[in-house]
């Protein structure tokens, strides 16, 4: 298999943007992010240099290296950043992708059909031709002075892909070359062919702010690398006289109620542990210690609201919750509408996204001697993390 990388370049100052739009919010990531993703993401690409202007380097750089993903900073020009990227590529690299970071919308197909071309043919750029009617205005006027034949025009995109040999020569022999505004001229100029492979018009660069929204939905129509993860959680306290008994946000009449730290409520810490295992981020208790005084007598309502905040940090929605209670008083069946209103409101859910159940242990052991109350859930998460 031919050994291919890629140079994602994100080392602009967006002027028509406003501020660096490499790290705008986009789709539950950020516009580099995005770029970078489908690289990474692409088993027969073996290394990513991801190129970052100077305050992005030092607020992300750390960060978003690692396994395949160096991160180096930015040259003065274009040029410079490409260079820079190139000359962190592993040796032995035979052909090689250049993406703009703004191109968010690249998928793995674009990627793999440019690589392939420029295997074959040594340099091979994503395109498409142009939709719109183009006139020749000469500088300085605002007079149309022709109109050329548009089949004969195509808007280039990025991967601009080379083989690692032609992309050296161009960067070499036009090394101070600051107006040069993609590889390609250069690698024309050097004297090779470059292909033109039909590419995909979502394929755009985000460069005004309008550019965000169409991109946003985009990634959002294409299911926008979502992936949906479970989570299962386990709650037992147990049930004393003298406190109140809290179950899924609600005070149930009872003569006891469950002993804890906390309100002792079973059903709200299972979810939550749940919605954090999904989310891959641990349990209640890191955030809550039971050694910690301060969360002595803390409401559950707290720690999901706490579990919620995580999740939108995240960038996840949290799609459906199923609890089974585990209990031999009082009887919950009863209940079971109050409860599942209160779970979906507290988690913001739908009421048909909530379930749940509760069982008896059939008299044996704590729980079965009314000991205790325990409660099982499962969460399903969606993120909407490229990667
Ligand atoms: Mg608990």
């Amino acid at each position: 298999m031919t050994r291919a990388a890629a140079i994602v370049v994100s080392g602009g100052s967006g002027s028509r943007m406003g501020r660096p739009k490499q790290f705008l919010p986009l789709a539950g990531a950020t516009v580099a992010e995005w770029s970078l993703a489908c690289f990474a993401g692409m088993a027969e690409v073996e290394a990513v240099v991801l190129v970052l202007g100077e305050e992005a380097f030092r607020a992300r750089g750390a960060s978003l290296s690692g396994g395949k993903v160096t991160v180096v900073r930015a040259g003065p020009t274009r040029m410079g950043s490409v260079r820079n990227g190139f000359a962190a590529l592993p040796a032995g690299i035979e052909v090689v992708a250049v993406h703009d970071g703004a191109r968010s919308m690249v998928t793995p197909e674009i990627v793999r059909a440019t690589l392939a071309e420029a295997a074959r043919s040594g340099a091979a750029v994503a395109a498409v031709p142009v939709k719109d009617t183009l006139k020749r205005v000469p500088k300085g006027l605002a007079v149309v002075s022709e109109t050329p034949d548009r089949a004969e025009f195509w808007a280039a995109q990025t991967p601009q892909c080379y083989r690692y040999a032609v992309l050296e020569e161009a960067l070499e022999r036009f090394k101070d070359d600051a107006d040069a505004t993609d590889e390609s001229q250069l690698v024309e100029r050097c004297g090779h062919a470059v292909s033109v492979v039909p590419s995909s018009y979502e394929n755009f660069k985000i460069t005004t702010p309008e550019d965000l929204t169409m991109a946003e939905a985009i990634l959002d129509s294409r299911g926008g690398g979502r992936e949906t993860t479970v989570g299962f959680g386990y709650d037992i306290h147990r049930l004393v006289a003298g406190r109140e008994l809290w179950l899924g946000g609600v005070r149930l009449p009872h003569g006891k109620g469950l002993l804890g730290h906390s309100d002792g409520d079973a059903v709200l810490h299972a979810s939550c542990d749940a919605v954090l295992g999904a989310l891959g981020l641990g349990e209640i208790g890191v955030a809550f210690p039971p050694s910690d005084l301060k969360f002595k007598d803390l409401a559950s309502k707290e720690i999901v609201a706490h579990t919620l905040a995580k999740a939108r940090e995240a960038g996840a929605e949290i799609v459906h919750l199923d609890a089974t209670l585990i209990a031999e008083e009082p009887k919950l069946k009863p209940h079971y509408e109050t409860l599942k209103a209160s779970v979906a409101g507290l988690f913001r859910l739908p009421p048909g996204r909530v379930s749940l159940k509760a069982k008896s242990r059939e008299g044996l052991g704590a729980v079965g001697r009314g000991e205790a109350i325990e409660c099982h859930a499962v969460a399903t998460v969606r993120s909407r993390r490229p990667a």
